[in-house]
């Protein structure tokens, strides 16, 4: 009897501006890499959410979309936001950020490595070694009260930053149970540091003692705790050093797109919202207005972030399958980058957008074909 192929629902935000650009061929690949190995499919169903459609219908994140998400078994996001179309208040819209605190989506994944063999702004050749991750808490601290802003009279602004145990603690568990799959997969010890302001902010000091009574948990583990600007320093001095690195949601906004910085664009930065129920897979760049419709936009941290996904997805499904398939698809960007092959204009290449995620289909054809699914490749 022949086998059907499993099933997976994907809900899909194709966002603003290059969001459409950089998902579609994303999608073309995820369609591809399930039809040469058969055992897998998608089902991806495209929800409206974004300034485009704040635009044209006052609303940023319909709650039939949010549902929508709930409903998947993972949801695929592209950039949204725009910074001509704003609330009277003066800000953005944020779907991506709502779409988060809709689903407790605590635990911002946010690789930041180095191919080896790779260019990067960093001179030192150390930066090869550079693999850590930064998790950035992604439903409270400073972004806990995002639409509640208050400015006084023209005279006086405050917002609010909010920590609770409650989130905390999951999320150091989760930092400190991502450390240790890492310390296997890489034969060594872990270590996990808490990135904060305890030095001056009460609110801190609370996040970083909870961070150390979690730790005890994890005795195998090393714990440590860096001020962030510090911190900021050491990730351009010697961030090969780092393993996982875990932070307040402000404090890992700025930080990811410097660790984007030294691995050289945005274009290579993936990023993974994992909550205990749901999981948000999205590039950690913005709609990039400067780009959009010119189709040159890079697909990498998008064709990144869908990898990421197909291995949270085998992780929840124990599906070897779409564990091989997220190897597969990790090692031809890495090939392509390092080799320099049909890449885009922010990593120096010459290659639209389109170009280049085709060239990361063929080398995991490629690579199916060494991997013994030859007779399934299109
Ligand atoms: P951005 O990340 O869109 O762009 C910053 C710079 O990086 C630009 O020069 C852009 O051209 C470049 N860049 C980003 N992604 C790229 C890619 N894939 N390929 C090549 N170059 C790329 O940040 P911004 O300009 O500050 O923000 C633009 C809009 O995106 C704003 O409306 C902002 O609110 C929104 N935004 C959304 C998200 C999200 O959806 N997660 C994140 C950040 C910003």
């Amino acid at each position: 009897m022949v086998q059907q192929p499993k099933v997976y629902a994907i809900t899909v935000f194709d966002g603003d501006g290059i969001g459409p650009e950089i998902m579609a061929p994303t999608l073309d690949l995820l369609r591809h890499v399930a039809g040469s190995f058969g055992s897998f499919s998608f089902d991806f169903k495209h929800v409206p959410a974004g300034a485009g459609h704040f635009k044209d219908t006052g609303e940023a994140l319909p709650k039939a979309s949010i549902d929508a998400a709930r409903a998947a078994d993972a949801v695929l996001l592209s950039a949204m936001g725009l910074p001509s179309i704003r609330k009277p208040d003066g800000t953005e819209i944020t779907p991506q950020i709502d779409l988060r605190f809709e689903l407790d989506l605590y635990a911002g994944v946010r690789p930041v490595r180095v191919y080896p063999g790779q260019t990067t702004p960093l001179a030192d050749p150390r930066a090869e070694q550079i693999d850590f991750v930064l998790i950035r808490e992604s439903t409270e601290g400073l972004f806990a009260h995002m639409h509640e802003g208050q400015v006084h009279d023209d005279q006086e602004a405050t917002e609010t930053l909010r920590i609770t145990r409650r989130v905390s603690e999951k999320l150091f568990d989760f930092a400190f149970r991502l450390a240790t799959q890492r310390a296997k997969k890489f034969n060594r010890t872990a270590k996990v540091t808490c990135v904060d302001k305890a030095n001056v902010f009460r609110a801190f000091w609370f996040f970083r003692s909870i961070f150390f009574e979690r730790a005890k948990a994890f005795p195998e583990i090393e714990a440590d705790a860096a001020y962030v600007d510090a911190l900021a320093m050491w990730m351009v001095q010697k961030p090969w050093e780092f393993d996982v690195l875990v932070t307040e949601n402000m404090f890992g906004d700025i930080l990811s797109d410097l660790g984007a910085g030294i691995m050289g664009t945005l274009g290579l930065a993936p990023s993974a919202d994992i909550g205990d129920d749901a999981a948000v897979f999205q590039p950690c760049h913005g709609s990039a207005p400067d780009i959009a419709g010119r189709g040159i936009a890079n697909p990498l941290a998008m064709i990144l972030s869908a990898a990421m996904m197909l291995e949270w997805l085998a992780a929840e499904h124990d599906d070897q399958d779409l564990a091989k398939a997220a190897r597969l698809i990790d090692e031809a960007v890495g090939e392509n980058v390092v080799a320099q092959r049909d890449l885009t204009a922010d990593l120096g290449g010459a290659a639209n957008t389109i170009d280049c995620a085709a060239s990361v289909i063929a080398n995991v054809d490629k690579r199916i074909v060494a991997d013994g699914f030859s007779d399934k490749v299109a």
